[in-house]
């Protein structure tokens, strides 16, 4: 089922999860023991993330080092597959314009499609690690938008090679990537919004944000949304803090804010596990606050542990 008609069909705010792939060499059990204690908050549909190639380096006998590229985190298809085997549920997976060529990403769309899977989300992904810029392949998708629109050409039975005929139109439902603090490279929110409304106007059913931790970046973002007509569902994506390193690296990585209250919270912190208790505490009130607002879903990134998700859900669902 497509993820805008679980929200069409929903009583109250739903709760969803996104999964990274396993480290190549771990095996799926991996991922259902971390899915399998969260299935008692009845997510309808869990996102799987798509990692692209990264390049690795390694020291030849003559002393110089030999790049190639390995992806660390396959299996992405795979995992969606066994999500929808294993648990019934609808998996969303993430299909980046990064590394694809459009004719390896129509044939991705077609494999998603024989698996039966109803939704996708469209994003561009990042460039490849310590690549200054992204740069799409030379017959790539540039921007989440040229991908949507050939996912969205899918669905109109309109396939790359003209010349098909008897061709079956996919019905891939979309989401897309929104930013409630402004995507990094975009020199100023209006613009950033400007290309998000794009992505709405292309048929995006609806969008997630970027992780936040000061709710009312998320409510003017929604009211700025809706002020240029962008009226799909707009699902709030919260990370639990679950370690003292994070108050750097995700503000680093992720290019948001960290409150300065959490930020001093954490700070206070002896060690890991206290830091994670802060994070749970947080991420309570900042869930509860987003469900009085009557968010749709509250999509947690879970980054491979649950048990900080588990804590928060418990209070909520
Ligand atoms: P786009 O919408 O293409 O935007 C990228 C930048 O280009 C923005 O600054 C935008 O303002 C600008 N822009 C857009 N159109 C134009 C135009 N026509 N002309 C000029 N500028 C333009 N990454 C992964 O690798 N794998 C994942 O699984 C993954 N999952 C994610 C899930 C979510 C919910 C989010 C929020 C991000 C995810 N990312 C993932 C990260 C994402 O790939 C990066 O943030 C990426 O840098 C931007 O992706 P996008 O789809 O927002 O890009």
């Amino acid at each position: 089922m497509k993820v805008t008609e679980h929200i069409k069909n929903a009583k109250g705010t739903l709760f969803s999860l996104e999964v990274l792939p396993p480290l190549k060499g771990s095996n799926i059990e991996t991922i259902f023991e971390h899915i399998d204690p969260l299935m008692e908050f009845k997510p309808p549909f869990i996102d799987v993330t798509y990692h692209r190639e990264e390049y690795v380096y390694k020291k030849r006998e003559n002393g110089l080092l030999e790049r190639s590229t390995t992806k660390k985190r396959p299996g992405t298809v795979g995992i969606c597959a066994a999500i929808r085997h294993r648990y019934g549920v609808d998996p969303v997976p993430h299909m980046i314009c990064g590394g694809f060529s459009k004719e390896e990403t129509e044939n991705a769309l077609i494999d998603l499609d024989f698996v039966g899977i109803d939704n996708v989300l469209v994003i561009r992904g990042d460039s490849i690690k310590n690549e200054p810029r992204f740069v799409p392949e030379p017959d790539g998708n540039e921007y989440a938008l040229d991908l949507l629109k050939q996912v969205h050409n899918m669905n109109n039975g309109i396939y790359l090679d003209e010349d098909l005929t008897n061709v079956s139109p996919t019905d891939f439902c979309t989401g897309v990537a929104g930013y409630p603090e402004k995507h990094f490279e975009a020199p100023n929110m209006k613009g950033d919004l400007k290309h998000l409304k794009e992505k709405v106007d292309a048929g995006a059913g609806y969008i997630v944000t970027q992780m936040f931790f000061d709710n009312q970046k998320y409510f003017s973002f929604v009211e700025n949304c809706r002020d240029i007509g962008i009226d799909i569902p707009i699902i709030p994506g919260l990370k639990p803090i679950t370690s003292l390193s994070q108050i750097s690296t995700l503000a680093r990585l992720f290019h948001i804010d960290i409150p300065e209250e959490l930020v001093h919270e954490v700070e206070k912190c002896k060690n890991n596990a206290e830091a994670r208790q802060v994070g749970v505490e947080w991420g309570i009130q900042q869930s509860k606050e987003l469900m009085e607002y009557g968010v749709p879903v509250l999509h947690y990134y879970s980054m491979g542990k649950s048990e900080s998700v588990f804590k928060i859900a418990k209070e909520l669902f």
